[in-house]
């Protein structure tokens, strides 16, 4: 990476959903997608950026979902939750594949395959440079990985949380439906409620907003706009604390 890129942040956590590495199919991973955004991660680390992701379940499971098709929701949940793990085990996959040091740390004790998630070992990780994959959402059913994002992004001191999305940032309508959909800039947690804008889940937004921590909403499928966020550049839309 050239001396031109010069990051804003120092500790970061992106949330991608399980819908990101569908690419082109219905279901799964696709590997064409999964390794473009490990190239995206890849090279915001090598910027010296600490970075932690957290992977939804989307593309495979949603105990939601599940339990409109007769499951027991908590069932449903926990293969949610087993679903992030297969994600976040591609993720460690295609980071290494391009060189980069990866730790895949699970909400739920699966460690013959991942890391148990413990506080001060994902810091340490960040610190020595490896990319941290927080896996199993919070561990909890009926929470998501929104909300799993946010409680991470707390724990570890991260300087904001940058949600990817298809869109270019928070709207005040459908932007795929409706051309006239203005995007914001900037909007204050306070005003997303009011609006009742989809942003992410009640919770996780008012974990973010209690812990002050801003929330960035880009859209993953432009090409550099993870990195030019890193930069500070005002890609998509920051959601913060008072009046914005
Ligand atoms: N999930 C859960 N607890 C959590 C996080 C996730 O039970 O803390 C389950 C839930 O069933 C959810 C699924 O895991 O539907 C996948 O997560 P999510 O829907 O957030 O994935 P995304 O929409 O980001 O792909």
């Amino acid at each position: 990476m050239t001396d031109d890129h010069r990051p804003v942040y120092k500790r970061v956590l992106v949330k991608l959903s399980g819908e990101a590495l569908l690419g082109s199919q219905s279901y799964g991973v696709d590997p064409v997608a999964l390794t473009r955004i490990a190239r995206d991660i890849r090279d915001i680390n090598a910027m010296g950026v600490e970075v932690a992701l957290v992977i939804g379940g989307g593309n495979i499971f949603r105990g939601a979902g599940l339990a409109q098709l007769g499951m027991d929701r908590v069932t449903g949940d926990q293969i949610g939750m087993l679903a992030t793990v297969i994600n976040a085990l591609a993720m460690q996959d295609a980071l290494e594949r391009l060189g980069v040091f990866c730790r895949v740390m699970s909400a739920l004790k699966i460690n013959q395959v991942c890391e148990d998630y413990i506080r001060r070992r994902a810091i340490r990780h960040l610190e020595k440079g490896r990319v941290v994959v927080f896996a199993a959402g919070t561990g909890n059913p009926f929470f998501t990985t929104d909300s799993a994002a946010s409680l991470r992004a707390i724990e570890i001191g991260a300087d904001v949380m940058l949600k990817a999305t298809k869109v270019d940032g928070v709207f005040d309508a459908d932007p795929v439906s409706n051309p006239d959909a203005h995007r914001y800039e900037r909007i204050s947690y306070d005003q997303v409620f009011a609006k009742n804008l989809a942003v992410m889940d009640a919770t996780a937004i008012v974990m973010c907003r209690d812990n002050n921590i801003p929330l960035q909403v880009f859209n993953l499928n432009n090409e550099g706009d993870l990195m030019r966020a890193i930069e500070g550049e005002p890609v998509g839309t920051v959601v913060e604390r008072g009046e914005a």
